[in-house]
């Protein structure tokens, strides 16, 4: 089942006379492809939530149109869109066995739809075995660690079969490891079932890891769209090439003289085709390549050695971050010196402009 999400806005009034109204979500528009999972993914307060509520009917939009297929459900109850959702707190009945947790949402089930005890305990059976807690079905959510609870609201939101599943930060209650393994869980459920499911997350490594595609959110306003991989490699702007990656993009001041992208004093790389202006340039950990007659020199603050690869950390007058983060591969040799000299990928170098932050290419 498609989702299309058609100038989707959402407005929240001010709560005092003086403070101005909150535009949660701006002007979204994108259609969720039948069977894909996606990651909306940005910082506290871009509106993640607040979109995967009105996709879920929780609340509504101030303007703007939400489709299920061909089927317009703008108007529809959260009850009537049949999806199932999950939140960061699993809000399990602590009174209610694992059994009982997972059968809830069927007991309120009428009419046509109205299901026989067997017939609840047996779609409650499935769903637990889809997220491999079958073993658990008569305990208590107290005596189940916080991946197990997870799992239960997970099987819990997928009791009732719905179209489109909803996770809104569901791994940030777990420690390292078992968000790593729950990520992996959701995905291997979301491809086994084919539901379209929309994924909220903070975490960029996250989002990157489990979805087919992402959606970087920034106040309210979609930056970006597009396969992980695509929007590391090709980000529209500054804020899109910060957000992701694991050490970040290193980030310094800059100019292009005569089609030569300088730092300081020094051309470090050509760019062709570019006008003379002032630039942030952006460098991937992994764009700088050890050369001792590499063009760009930098401080050599300490080398940290990671097995497969090197992480090297410098400093440098015009960079805009403390530490430069290089990785290169553990082959190399650095050595300790003073200073480290680096030439530059092209492809891992990317320029914005210093008024608008959007990127400028080469
Ligand atoms: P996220 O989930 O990305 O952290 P939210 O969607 O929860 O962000 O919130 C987006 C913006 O809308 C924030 O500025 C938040 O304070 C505001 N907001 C969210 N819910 C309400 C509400 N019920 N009333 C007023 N403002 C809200
Ligand atoms: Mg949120």
């Amino acid at each position: 089942m498609k989702i299309v999400l058609e100038n989707l806005t959402k407005i929240f009034p001010s709560r005092d006379k003086k403070k101005e109204e909150v535009i949660a979500v701006n002007n979204f528009s994108f259609t969720v492809p039948d069977g894909k999972l996606i990651g909306l993914l940005g910082p506290s307060g871009c509106g993640k939530s607040t979109t995967l509520y009105m996709i879920s009917g929780l609340q509504k939009p101030t303007e703007g149109k939400i489709f299920f297929g061909e089927d317009d459900v703008t108007n529809l109850s959260a009850e009537n869109r049949g999806v199932g959702l999950v939140f960061q707190n699993y809000a399990l009945y602590p009174h209610m066995t694992v059994r009982q947790n997972i059968m809830f949402p069927l007991e309120n089930l009428r009419g046509a739809d109205k299901l026989s005890k067997e017939e609840m305990a047996d779609r409650a059976l499935k769903a637990a075995k889809l997220v491999q807690i079958d073993e658990l079905m008569d305990r208590k959510p107290s005596e189940l660690s916080g991946g197990q609870q997870q799992r239960v609201a997970i099987a819990r939101a997928l009791v009732k079969m719905p179209k489109v599943l909803l996770l809104d930060e569901p791994l940030s209650n777990l420690d390292a490891r078992l968000r790593l393994q729950t990520r992996e869980e959701i995905r291997r459920i979301q491809k086994e079932t084919g539901i379209t499911t929309v994924f909220v997350t903070h975490d960029q490594e996250e989002a990157m890891s489990i979805s087919d595609m992402i959606v970087v959110m920034k106040q309210g306003v979609v930056q970006q769209i597009g396969a992980p991989q695509e929007v590391y490699d090709d980000p529209v702007n500054l804020f899109v090439a910060k957000f992701l990656g694991t050490p970040p993009i290193n980030v310094f001041d800059g100019k292009v003289e005569g089609e030569k992208l300088y730092i300081g004093d020094t051309a470090v790389l050509d760019v062709k085709g570019v006008k003379d202006c002032e630039v942030t340039v952006g460098i991937r950990p992994e764009g700088f390549v050890l050369n001792a007659d590499g063009p760009l020199t930098c401080k050599l603050k300490s080398i940290e050695v990671m097995g497969r690869d090197v992480s090297v950390v410098s400093a440098h007058d015009n960079a805009l971050v403390t530490d430069i983060r290089s990785i290169i591969d553990a082959d190399n040799k650095v050595e300790a010196k003073e200073t480290v000299s680096y030439s530059l990928k092209p492809h891992k170098v990317f320029l914005f402009s210093k008024e608008t932050e959007l990127r400028i290419r080469f």
